[in-house]
């Protein structure tokens, strides 16, 4: 599954300007009532203890992107209607170049056009309402404002662009296994926790599936290293293709690897397991055109009944993946019962050998 995470320099970016619009809403809420313009310094006001309230929510807010677009169409809106009236400043239109900054700042590249595009030609229009019949504009004024207010704007679209391009791309880095693409074990933490806190709220649970291939140093010793490597790609996208597009999966390291499964319970997630590992051991890996049989051990644990964080999910799934590979291995373990088994299984092994 793609994960996204807002761009965290929005919510810095957001409450920089809500200060700032909060200090110049009652400055200018004052100067406007010295001029005799209420009806702006009404909304002046008003937008100032808007933007206190704002504050206050966004500092906390797991819903950025809407409050952030709560933000800037007002504000931009009282802006055009600031501009619209006669009896303000000339100077007024200065804040125009300010549009493109923050709406690609606060809304990234698509939306940023859009708005930016829509509210500087609002500008542009209530510009020339204003100063039409006006003939002390002159022409050089009008070329100099429209120049340096398309220069901002492409300024900000390309910088944007180009941002974005490349956190995708460091985003990717930090968080994907270089060989595989699956997501690492950085990853991993931050995942669990956001996920048995979305399954808990729902009233349901989430698995977890350790597996780790079986005798796997054997591949490397046999066929060479970049045929293990080849094997371990093999392996994750089989096992991508074993999961719906909601699941994760990642690989720890080496020929460790996890599916998480949001929602699923122990049974579901057996079943999905057991699914893995048949595909794997039926599957159509071949190395110099002859068939290689892949298999590994897999250990369940779920959360809730097995316990309610990471380190406890994994220590659990982990001792039944250890339980599956010394009860014979390329088997799966789901709970406490298989794995009591399992262990049956390998004392009753180890005294036959001891026996022979
Ligand atoms: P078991 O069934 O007990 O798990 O045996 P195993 O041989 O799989 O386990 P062991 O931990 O002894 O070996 C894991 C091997 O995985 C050792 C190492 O050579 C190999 N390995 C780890 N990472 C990579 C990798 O990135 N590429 C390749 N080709 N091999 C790797
Ligand atoms: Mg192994
Ligand atoms: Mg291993």
């Amino acid at each position: 599954m793609l994960l996204y995470r807002e761009p965290l320099h929005r919510r810095t970016v957001l409450k920089a300007l809500l200060l700032i619009t909060m200090i110049s809403g009652v400055l200018f809420c004052i100067l406007n009532t010295q001029r005799g313009v209420y009806a702006l310094a009404t909304i002046e006001l008003l937008t100032a203890a808007y933007s206190l309230l704002l504050y206050r929510v966004v500092s906390r807010t797991r819903h950025l992107d809407a409050w952030i677009l709560a933000y800037l169409l007002p504000f931009l809106s009282i802006m055009m209607f600031a501009l619209a009236q006669p009896g303000t400043s000339d100077s007024i239109f200065v804040w125009v170049f300010l549009i493109p900054q923050i709406s690609y700042l606060l809304t990234g590249v698509k939306r940023g056009f859009m708005i930016t595009g829509f509210y500087l030609l609002a500008a542009a229009a209530l510009f020339y309402n204003r100063y039409q019949d006006m003939e002390t504009m002159p022409a050089v004024s009008i070329a100099n404002t429209v120049i340096c207010a398309i220069a901002i704007w492409s300024f900000a679209h390309y910088y944007e662009q180009s941002r974005e391009r490349y956190s995708r791309r460091l985003l990717q880095i930090a968080e994907r296994d270089s060989l595989t693409g699956l997501l690492n074990r950085m990853r991993l933490a931050e995942v669990v926790d956001s996920e048995i806190r979305n399954a808990e709220t729902r009233g349901q649970t989430m698995a977890m599936i350790l597996l780790d291939l079986d005798h796997f140093k054997q591949v490397n010793d046999c066929h060479g290293h970049p045929a293990g490597d080849h094997a371990l790609i093999y392996v994750a996208e089989k096992l991508q293709s074993a999961v719906r597009k909601t699941d994760y999966v990642f690989r720890l390291g080496g020929e460790e690897f996890c599916i998480l499964l949001p929602g699923a319970d122990r049974y579901s997630a057996a079943e999905v397991a057991e699914s893995a590992r048949r595909e794997l051991e039926q599957g159509d890996f071949c190395m110099a055109g002859k068939p290689l049989s892949l298999t590994a051990s897999f250990g369940i644990a779920v959360s809730g009944e097995d316990g309610h964080e990471l380190v406890e999910l994994y220590h659990i799934a982990d001792q039944r993946m250890y339980a599956a590979k010394h009860g014979g291995r390329n088997r799966v373990i789901a709970d406490d019962l298989e794995e009591l088994h399992a262990a049956a299984f390998a004392v009753a092994d180890e005294a036959s050998e001891l026996k022979y």
